[in-house]
């Protein structure tokens, strides 16, 4: 389903599915210019990213290209360590504290996208974290052979994981972890021992969607359910929003 049908069924949701629809183009834009290019410095990677960010996003080269020598002066390397991206803090009267986290999230995106290799299979079973990039994860996918596979929200890396069980604190009491169900049975599993929750769906979702993280954003009436209630997402969606009200 293309993203403009979803619109037209979810019109309420069309500014947070219009959003995913520019950071899923610009992560592939710069995925495929990666490969184009056979870039693998850091400096000329960055020059990417920003080429395309301001692209995508209508925002002038210029004004952003600065950023470049902030991230060589804060010694941090992106491709090694994208997470790094996620801390930097710049001075500027224009943005907004949350405009500029919400930038440095999207910038950081392809670079965790860089880090995963393709078929590299791991799970999630030892640590309920990304094996690849170390990050929580907020959802995952229920196979046709009723196995989880839960995807990384960052680096979108998939690895199995226990079919009932909390990934944040290991609970595996199925009477301690509690459903909620949207009308489309996309699920939220919400852990009684530390409140966290993930949300699950089933492949038919899959089919239907075609991408976990838009199944992730058609479901975000789930998520302002289920934190009014006072359960914990320990990732961002596609879009950066953790916290959503
Ligand atoms: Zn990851
Ligand atoms: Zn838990």
């Amino acid at each position: 389903m293309k993203v403009e049908e979803v619109i037209r069924e979810k019109p309420h949701l069309k500014s947070p599915l219009e959003l995913y629809d520019k950071v899923k183009n610009f992560v592939e834009f710069c995925k495929n210019e990666k490969e184009r290019l056979n870039l693998d410095t850091s400096t000329d990677l960055f020059d990417v990213v920003l080429r395309n960010f301001s692209s995508l996003f209508s925002i002038p080269y210029d004004s952003i290209s600065f950023l470049k020598d902030e991230i060589l002066r804060a010694g941090i390397d992106p491709v090694k360590i994208p997470s790094s991206l996620l801390l930097m803090e710049i001075q500027t009267d224009d943005l907004s504290k949350e405009e500029i986290s919400r930038m440095f999230f999207i910038l950081s995106k392809p670079f965790f996208v860089f880090l995963r290799k393709d078929g590299v299979e791991a799970s999630f079973m030892e640590t309920g974290k990304c094996p690849i990039c170390g990050t929580d994860s907020s959802i995952s996918m229920i196979t046709g052979n009723n196995e989880r596979v839960i995807i990384c929200p960052m680096c979108e890396h998939g690895g199995s994981f226990y079919r009932i069980g909390c990934p944040y604190c290991f609970n595996r009491n199925p009477d301690r972890i509690e459903m909620l169900l949207d009308d489309e049975e996309i699920r939220i599993e919400h852990c009684l021992e530390c409140s966290t929750y993930v949300k699950s769906f089933r492949e038919n979702h899959f089919f239907k969607y075609k991408n976990p993280f838009l199944i992730d954003i058609v479901s975000l009436p789930l998520d302002i359910i289920a934190q009014k209630r006072g359960f914990i997402r320990r990732s961002p969606n596609y879009i950066g929003l953790r916290i959503i009200e």
